[in-house]
């Protein structure tokens, strides 16, 4: 991968790619951890009114001049980032990249446009949430477990009704601008081609310094139980905290163990005992700093007690039991087969720039670095690995919520 400087100051990571299409992201470090709780949704609700139009643009011009020339487009709010995105075939990249750079920097945030539309599809957006089960249960645990300084990424109902438009022009301000945004792009491009269209379109501005919060809490191991009338299934979900892993190594060794446990679960669960449909975990790492493992499972009511017994054995077996040389090797070569998978498509390549941009391991290609980690890796260093950042504590199975 490469990081370049773009007249206007933008960095840009680029990763050329032999492909017909052309990947453009434009990354801001603002995500739900650096609102206030006044400004609950605030970043969200930026995501959806930078689409509201331009001076030159109205939202709809900025839709057809994308359907027109058959691209892909869409926006992503995190915990920790907010991404506009464009993919497109790979001639129509230079007028792809003009709408999304006006879009981004020239946005007018009309206000009929937030009060009229935008803000109800937002809300309508937050009551689905409160709707579905899992994501309730998801969100209060995180809530329980993380505490005040954690909420969800969609927004409140309270501060969404009550935001004006003036209040998201302010947080643009704030956020959109300078060290705060970067440009992601893959695509079959040279360095000069990439930097003659970058320099031509991109508008970043630098007003300020931007400080991100520190995100500092003491983690909460309460249970927690979220009843809902109606529902058919009971959800069940475990969350732990994880000992950030140091290296690169271990972090994929981590990764592997993790992959380890969510087949482990689901041969205990659904494939010997029929309890549930589907039985997972996996790392959550949102949050910048922090890493937790989630668990996760549903069922019938009926069955609640016995899988709530069966999902509680099965991670407290899982040391013992979970980690043999033979699931180790088959998960680390479906791990290659998905990096694989990943480095040959590149709606994914995105992210894995930007994350080791972030962790300052720019010298090489993400998924080579990761195949190269995955071929040197061996049982054992995974297995010591999985042990000591998931069990040291001997917390695996402590935790139980429903
Ligand atoms: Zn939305």
């Amino acid at each position: 991968m490469k990081v370049l400087k773009g007249k206007s100051g933008i960095t840009v990571l680029f990763r050329p790619m032999k492909t017909g299409l052309v990947d453009m992201h434009y990354y801001v470090k603002v995500g739900a951890i650096d609102e206030s709780s006044a400004e609950w949704g605030y970043c969200h609700a930026l995501e959806h009114m930078v689409f509201a139009g331009t001076e030159k643009r109205t939202w709809l011009q900025i839709n057809r001049d994308w359907e027109k020339i058959g691209a892909y487009y869409n926006a992503h709010t995190h915990h920790d980032r907010t991404t506009y995105d464009v993919t497109c075939l790979k001639k129509h990249w230079q007028e792809s990249y003009e709408v999304l750079a006006d879009m981004f920097y020239n946005c007018q945030f009309p206000k009929d446009r937030w009060e009229d539309v935008e803000k109800p599809a937002v809300i309508s957006e937050i009551e689905a949430d409160l709707d579905d089960q899992g994501t309730v249960l998801a969100e209060t645990l995180y809530r329980t477990g993380i505490g005040d300084s954690y909420h969800s990424i969609v927004g409140g109902l309270d501060t969404i009704r009550s935001a004006t438009i003036d209040d998201l022009t302010s947080f643009y301000q704030e956020y959109y601008q300078g060290d705060n945004v970067y440009l992601v792009v893959t695509g079959d491009l040279t360095e000069k081609q990439l930097m003659r269209v970058v320099n031509r379109y991109d508008r970043l501005q630098t007003r300020k310094q931007v400080k991100r919060k520190q995100f500092n809490f003491k983690f909460n191991y309460g249970p927690v139980t979220v009843e809902s009338k109606g529902a058919q299934q009971a959800y069940l979900q475990t969350l732990m905290p994880v000992d950030i892993p140091r290296t690169y190594r271990t972090r994929v060794g981590l990764c592997l163990g993790v992959a380890c446990l969510s087949q482990y679960l689901f041969e205990e669960l659904r494939e010997k005992r029929g309890l549930v449909y589907g039985a997972s975990a996996s790392l959550y790492w949102e949050l910048p700093d922090q890493v937790f493992l989630n668990c996760k499972t549903a069922t019938e009511m009926g069955r609640l007690d016995k899988t709530q017994r069966a999902f509680r054995a099965a991670l407290n077996r899982f040391p013992e039991e979970g980690l043999s040389a033979e699931r180790i090797n088959n998960i680390k070569r479906s791990e290659a087969f998905a990096t694989i998978g990943e480095q040959e498509n590149i709606d994914t390549s995105a992210g894995a720039l930007w994350e080791a941009y972030e962790e300052e391991q720019t010298d090489m290609d993400p998924y080579k670095k990761h195949l190269r980690t995955l071929d040197r890796l061996s049982v054992e260093s995974i297995r010591t690995t999985t042990r000591l950042h998931l069990l040291g504590k001997d917390k695996l199975g402590k935790l139980v919520g429903s």
